[in-house]
C-alpha cells in the first residue's frame, strides 16, 4: 500500500500476476487495509453490506429495482435483465440484488484483445472501448466470450476507434449495427442512457477528437447523468492534450459525478474538478502498456450512492 498524491493505492497478489488495485468509493479513497485477494470480499464489510450472505430483504412496498429492466433506447435489446430475473439470490457469487441507492461499478478501457483473468466483484461492468486492437470479427467473437464468463448483472460498451477499424474498411458493414449484434453479452451505448438502479449512465462511441461531432446527438447529454462513458477523453484531462475540447465543455454542462474513458495509454490514472458546489471525477481507466502488449493496470472501482 503506497500514498500516492495523497491518496492511498493498494497493491494485491492475484493467481494470475500482479495488480495495482485502485478502490474508489464515490471518488474518494477510503479503504485503510486490502491484503490478499481473499480480502476483497472485505469490502463488503467496508461498504456496510452483506451482499454475499444473503438477499438484501426490501421494506414492503420498497421497488424492487430488479424487476424494472434496464431502459434502453427504443427497438435496443436489454441482453441483461433477462439474465438477471431468470434466477434470484446470488448467481455464482454475485449477488443478483443490488442495494436501493448503490451502484457498483467496475470500469476497465482499452484492453486491445488481452484480458483479464480476474475482476473486483461489482453490479455494472463497463468497458469503454477499444477492446480490440483492429475491429476485426474474431476479436469481437472473443471479447464477446469474455464477456460472457465475466459475472456482472450489467455489462455496458463503448466502441473505441481501434474497434471500428475493420468494420469501416468494408463497405458491407454498417459498424455500430454490426458491433451491437456481435456483442451479444453486453449493451453497446451510442448516444443512449441506461439507468440501473436509479443511476443515469450516458455513452457514446469514439466521435474523434474533432470539434465537431460525428453524430449530432453525441454531446447531447441529459442534465441528470451520473456517470459518462466515452472512449475519448475530455481536452486536459488526461490525454496527453489530446483529448476533445467539445467534449469537455459537455462534461462542464452536465457535471456527472464520474467519466469514464480510456484512449491516451500512457495517462491512466484519476482526476477530479469541482464545478462549484458539485465535482466531476475522471478516470481514464486504459488496462494495458503504452504500446497496448500487456495488462500492466488495474480495473477502477467506483462505488455510487445517492
Ligand atoms: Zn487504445
Amino acid at each position: 500500500m503506497i500514498m500516492n498524491d495523497g491518496k492511498w493505492v493498494f497493491d494485491i497478489i492475484l493467481p494470475m500476476g500482479t495488480y495495482e488495485y485502485k478502490y474508489i468509493i464515490d471518488g474518494v479513497w477510503r479503504c485503510d487495509t486490502l491484503g490478499e485477494r481473499d480480502t476483497l470480499d472485505e469490502r463488503d464489510t467496508l461498504d456496510e453490506r452483506d451482499t454475499l450472505a444473503e438477499p438484501i430483504r426490501l421494506a414492503s412496498g420498497e421497488r424492487d429495482t430488479l424487476a424494472e429492466p434496464i431502459r434502453l433506447a427504443s427497438g435496443e435489446r436489454d441482453t441483461n435483465s433477462s439474465v438477471v430475473k431468470e434466477k434470484s439470490g446470488v448467481i455464482n457469487n454475485i449477488t443478483s440484488v443490488i442495494p436501493p441507492n448503490t451502484l457498483r461499478i467496475v470500469h476497465i478501457s482499452d484492453t486491445h484483445s488481452l484480458f483479464y483473468d480476474t475482476l473486483p466483484e461489482g453490479d455494472v461492468l463497463i468497458h469503454s472501448g477499444d477492446f480490440s486492437t483492429d475491429g476485426q470479427p474474431g476479436e469481437y467473437a472473443l471479447f464477446n466470450d469474455w464477456l460472457s464468463r465475466q459475472k456482472y448483472p450489467h455489462k455496458i460498451i463503448t466502441l473505441g476507434n481501434h474497434d471500428q477499424y475493420y468494420m469501416n474498411r468494408e463497405e458491407v458493414f454498417d459498424p455500430l449495427g454490426e458491433s451491437k449484434k456481435m456483442i451479444s453479452n453486453g449493451t453497446i451505448l451510442n448516444s443512449e442512457m441506461v439507468e440501473i438502479n436509479g443511476f443515469k449512465i450516458y455513452g457514446f462511441q469514439w466521435a474523434g477528437t474533432e470539434e465537431k461531432p460525428k453524430c449530432p446527438n453525441d454531446h447531447n447529454i441529459p442534465y441528470g447523468t451520473d456517470v459518462i462513458v466515452t472512449h475519448q477523453p475530455p481536452y486536459g484531462i488526461l490525454d496527453d492534450y489530446a483529448g476533445s475540447t467539445l467534449l469537455m465543455a459537455s462534461i462542464q454542462r452536465v457535471m456527472p459525478k464520474y467519466h469514464l474513458f480510456g484512449h491516451v495509454h500512457q495517462f491512466y490514472g484519476e482526476q477530479y474538478m469541482c464545478w462549484g458546489d458539485k465535482g466531476t471525477t475522471f478516470l481514464n481507466s486504459t488496462s494495458v502498456d503504452r504500446y497496448g502488449k500487456k495488462i500492466i493496470h488495474s480495473p477502477s472501482f467506483i462505488y455510487l450512492t445517492k
